[in-house]
């Protein structure tokens, strides 16, 4: 098949460049289609503007003219770009479609694609299958919300090689074409109703994912939520459901003792690195969607046996005198906090704190049973505080950042603790970043050795 052969579109607007506008605007331009690129806070002077313009692609930048629309057939938006933007409204009042840089995907290569989405554990679970598939020696490559541009990726990809793609629902949303060959719905819980508003909508985004699947392609599903089994059923898919809790005849479950691939054991629970039921949840998503693209069990016990985590999400970082430490620095709500603490059965030392949204912190309390200390710093250190004089802790204790709690934190340790860093805030009153915050836990830890 020749790169864009089917592509129906002569006239595109290119929405918002960043990396992925700019990769989409080059990979249309470079097939012919005419492209008009528009971002309101690039400027003239921007190299990838002037490279842009060099390829013969209209650049407007500075302002958000509705001209820009003018004979535009598609529009290829960034995932951030709200709705309410001025061009958008416009675009949907004419009803010219409005999509992201991944509708372009399947236009670009005939890969085997496995789209990965969910409100929680995309990147957790993408990045476990593909180690699976490269641990079975298939070809593979990773890209998507992961932070590398799909698109662009595909572009590169042949017949028989595999693309794992992260999927936000910001990308999936109005995707007319996209088919992933395997598409994982992970879970569905309320978030993001600033950019979609109604819980409606989102599901209806994240349900994008099945909508072109046929009878040839696979639909893997979490039949433990109650939302994505609705989502599910429009899907024309083969479907293969994955839960915690029972065993199933044409899925993949787990009891105490193993997980299994319809009646085939694969791993046994004892092997796996990877703590937390939530995990659980990821490690059997990926191991449907690795076995459906033909890795080998040998190939995912590898990587069960070895993988703790992604880097700050519950991320099993070393052990110090019996002491074990994990970063959990992404968990910025309580939500995602209190899914770390019910990883563990152990006297637990918890570090937390951050950036005061205002809102209190009592939806912990029940969550707080194996918390034996904490060490608290940031603006909420004194909210959490009180929430941790409620649940009954009587070692609390203040530290000026995460650097400072770390040695408080082991000085109220003994041997078989567990020390966690998961902070239910946002970093940003004392760092820019929580990837920056849970790299100076490591590097305290690491100054304990
Ligand atoms: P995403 O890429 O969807 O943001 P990650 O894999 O980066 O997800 O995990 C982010 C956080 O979400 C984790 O630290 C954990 O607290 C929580 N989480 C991960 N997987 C799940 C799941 N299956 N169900 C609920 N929460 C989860």
């Amino acid at each position: 098949m020749n790169k864009f052969s089917d592509f129906p579109y002569t006239n595109v607007l290119v929405l918002g460049l960043a990396k992925s506008g700019t990769a989409a605007a080059n990979l249309l331009a470079a097939n012919g289609t005419r492209v008009i690129v528009n971002d309101g806070n690039a400027n003239a002077e921007d190299e990838n503007i002037k490279e842009l313009a060099r390829r013969g692609v209209k650049t407007v930048v500075g302002s958000h003219p509705l001209s820009v629309l003018e004979g535009v057939e598609l529009v290829v938006k960034n995932p951030g770009i709200k709705y309410d933007n001025p061009v958008l409204v416009h675009a949907l009042e004419k009803s010219i479609p409005i999509v992201t840089e991944v509708e372009l995907v399947n236009y670009l290569t005939e890969a085997n694609i496995i789209g990965i989405t969910g409100s929680n554990g995309k990147t957790t679970t993408t990045t476990m299958v593909t180690e699976m598939l490269r641990n079975s020696s298939l070809p593979v490559k990773v890209a998507g919300n992961i932070g590398i541009v799909a698109s662009e990726t595909a572009a590169t990809m042949l017949k028989g090689e595999n693309l794992v793609l992260e999927l936000s629902s910001f990308q999936l949303q109005g995707t007319k074409h996209f088919r992933p060959h395997i598409a994982v719905l992970l879970n569905i819980f309320s978030a993001h109703l600033d950019y979609h508003h109604t819980l409606e909508n989102y599901i209806a985004a994240k349900s994008r994912i099945f909508a072109r699947q046929t009878p040839d392609d696979f639909a893997v599903y979490n039949a433990d939520d109650a939302v994505v089994c609705e989502a599910v059923r429009q899907s024309k898919a083969e479907k293969i459901p994955f839960s915690v809790k029972r065993r199933l005849e044409n899925g993949v479950w787990a009891d105490r003792d193993a997980i299994y691939f319809y009646d085939e054991k694969v791993v046994d629970r004892a092997e796996i690195v990877l703590v937390g039921e939530h995990n659980l949840e990821n490690i059997l998503a990926a191991v449907a969607a690795a076995k459906l693209s033909g890795a080998s069990n040998q190939g995912i016990r590898k990587v069960l046996g070895s993988f703790n985590g992604v880097k700050h999400r519950l991320q099993y970082v070393t052990t110090v005198q019996g002491r074990r430490f994990y970063n959990d620095s992404k968990a910025t709500n309580i939500l995602a906090t209190s899914k770390a603490l019910t990883a563990f059965d152990t006297p637990t030392i918890l570090l937390a704190g951050g950036l005061d949204r205002g809102n209190g912190f009592e939806e912990m309390l029940p969550f707080l049973k194996h918390v034996k200390a904490m060490v608290l710093f940031g603006e909420t250190a004194h909210k959490i505080h009180d929430t941790a004089v409620k649940a009954g802790i009587e070692d609390i204790v203040f530290a000026d950042d995460i650097t400072d709690a770390v040695p408080k934190a082991y000085a109220l340790s003994v041997p078989k603790d567990i020390i966690l860093l998961s902070p239910a805030c946002a970093s940003w009153d004392q760092y820019k970043t929580f990837e920056q915050r849970g790299d100076m836990f490591i590097q305290a830890v690491h100054t304990l050795e």
